[in-house]
């Protein structure tokens, strides 16, 4: 059973409607939901001329390996309606896999850690709330470190 954490965002539509239908489909797709954490509202990232994002983050177990668990999330973003569209681009929901166990993959179609996490107050923010002494496997800093070193 692998710990995971997968960050959630959505900046269309009814943006918590997606995060909560994503998190019943999660389930219902094996990937089981532990804790989610607080939601928070975040002006756009990289393309910035959109609507702001709801985001939150959840810790689940799945037995699914990294790349059936990346193909399971975009799954449910595609029933949840997801448009691939432009990178940053506004969606109703966008599901990325931040961390898993330990492990450590760079391919192109999968990187763990996600490589923008540790820049992100919005991923590091809901990390060190429900996870604040995990530790990031390559950098070997805790989260609150992490958000201690973005915060300014
Ligand atoms: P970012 O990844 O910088 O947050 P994004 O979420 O807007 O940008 P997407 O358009 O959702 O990017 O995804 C582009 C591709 O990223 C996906 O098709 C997927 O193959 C790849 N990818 C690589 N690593 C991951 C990961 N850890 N989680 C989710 N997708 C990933
Ligand atoms: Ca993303
Ligand atoms: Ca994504």
């Amino acid at each position: 059973m692998a710990e995971v954490y997968i960050g959630i965002g959505s900046n269309l539509g009814d943006r918590e409607g997606y995060i909560r239908k994503s998190l019943g489909l999660m389930n219902d797709f094996g990937i089981s939901v532990i804790r989610v954490s607080s939601i928070i509202e975040t002006e756009p990232y990289g393309y910035t001329d959109q609507p702001p994002f709801l985001n939150c983050l959840a810790h689940v177990e799945t037995f699914y390996s990294p790349l059936h668990l990346l193909n399971a999330l975009q799954l449910i973003e595609k029933t949840l309606g997801r448009k691939r569209s432009i990178r940053w681009g506004p969606r109703t929901i966008d599901l990325d896999i931040l961390l898993y166990n330990s492990v450590v993959i760079d391919t192109p179609r999968l990187k763990i850690p996600h490589p923008d996490m540790v820049n992100r107050y919005f991923v590091l923010k809901p990390l060190s709330e429900i996870a604040p002494d995990l530790v990031h496997p390559v950098l070997g800093k805790t989260m609150t470190e992490l958000l201690n070193g973005i915060k300014t």
